[in-house]
């Protein structure tokens, strides 16, 4: 049996706990017990008047996740089993879609549990935990699940080391394991993921529309660079739209054959696309000695990374890899510009972006911008739970 501890909430964050806000802050406590992770925390108003029950645990500026405002809702198997159908149902079209058969089925908070995402392999599970409270529960969560799916296996990813970041472990979980590679299709094209192979499978799903939109609208006859190119799933997408020709620059070493891979797995010539492990900033310099340009630039770098030769990060740093990016971009070519840096909303986003332009003396357009998709759902309530922010912008 979990424990439960009754916390009281500020007078000033009562409001929004009423509204709907699923995040539970220290902040808004008016004590903070102490307590082990995993606990059923029970919220009351100062005037002791019930508000809304979750649990605890620590992730990113949070310490739990508001699971339910019946004050007579156990927080049981079956609890969760219903959050489970629920989400599973809202993916129907997602099921039915033979073109596509990797995607979220489950989006934390946006599906009613902060702390769990769940995606679907091609009827594989890759379960993500945020946080070592929401893992206390896992055998019931497991159990839950099974009664709302059938899988041909489960991995699971545990994303909470001191850090808050990936811990290195052997991912597979239940029933059959998943070939290596599994391939998986999106909207048609054939991606290699690794279920297996540490933190990342090969592939960001929430980057689907995007993909798609460069294939079906963008990529024609047009000469393609992608920085921070990973697996090069954008460039493969590219490919299938036509484009001429894809570079592909990663400082990552494994990435030239995780890239090749994804081409050859489509039957395409990966001997026909540029593929190479750089750090991007000197990329760009050599681009420059060389006048390189290109007709679509796709930069979607991760929030901080540091490799031997720079530091980089988004809040410091995106305007000048745009600035770069814009000074290599043909007239009437397409910058794709990335990021899912919490610390940026659209707004702020786009403010950098105009800045970027400003100073390099170019004019430009969006004609494109896009959020998470479908499959990942968010809340109206939280609106940082919408971490993705994507930008195609015309450079004239
Ligand atoms: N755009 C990719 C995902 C990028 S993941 C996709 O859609 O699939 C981030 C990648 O950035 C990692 O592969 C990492 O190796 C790479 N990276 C980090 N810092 C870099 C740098 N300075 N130069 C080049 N690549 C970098």
């Amino acid at each position: 049996m979990v424990n439960e501890i009754t916390v009281k909430i500020k007078k000033k964050s009562a409001q929004s706990y009423i509204k709907g806000y699923p995040l539970l802050t220290k902040e808004a406590l008016v004590t903070f017990p102490d307590m082990e992770e995993g606990v059923i925390l029970r919220l009351v108003d100062e005037s002791g008047r019930f508000l809304a029950k979750g649990y605890h645990g620590n992730q990113n500026k949070g310490i739990g996740w508001i699971l339910t405002y019946d004050e007579k809702q156990a927080l049981d198997q079956a609890f969760f089993a219903t959050l489970f159908e629920e989400a599973f149902a809202k993916r129907q079209v997602f099921f039915n879609d033979d073109a596509t058969t990797a995607f979220r089925i489950f989006n934390g908070e946006g599906d009613g549990l902060g702390g769990l995402t769940i995606d679907y392999y091609d009827g594989f599970l890759v379960l993500q935990w945020y946080s070592h409270g929401i893992y206390q529960w896992k055998s019931m969560i497991l159990a839950a699940i099974k009664t709302a799916i059938t899988t041909r296996g489960i991995y699971e990813k545990r994303r909470f080391d001191a850090k808050g970041q990936y811990l290195e472990s052997d991912d597979f979980l239940a029933s059959d394991t998943a070939p290596e590679p599994l391939i998986i299709k999106e909207n048609g094209i054939n991606y290699a993921v690794y279920l297996n192979d540490g933190a990342m499978t090969g592939i960001f799903l929430d980057q689907r529309d995007v993909r798609k939109t460069i294939c079906d609208t963008y990529a024609a006859g047009r000469t393609v660079l992608n920085t921070f190119s990973y697996t090069g799933a954008f460039s493969v997408a590219a490919a299938f739209g036509g484009a001429a020709h894809t570079t592909n620059v990663d400082v990552a070493n494994r990435s030239i054959p995780k890239t090749r891979e994804q081409f050859t797995v489509n039957e395409l010539d990966p001997a026909a696309h540029t593929i190479m492990a750089e750090d991007v900033f000197q990329y760009f310099k050599y681009a420059n000695r060389k006048e390189l340009a290109f007709d679509m630039v796709i930069l979607d770098p991760p929030s901080f990374a540091r490799t031997k030769k720079t530091t980089f990060s988004v809040a410091k740093d995106y305007g000048k890899l745009l600035e770069e990016s814009i000074a290599i971009t043909n007239p009437n070519g397409i910058i794709v510009a990335s990021t899912n840096y919490a610390g940026y909303g659209m707004d702020k986003f786009k403010q950098v972006v105009q800045e970027a332009f400003r100073n390099q003396g170019r004019e430009y357009r969006i004609v494109e911008q896009f959020t998470l998709p479908a499959d990942f759902a968010t809340r109206s309530s939280f609106k940082e739970g919408d971490y993705l922010k994507v930008l195609f912008l015309e450079v004239k």
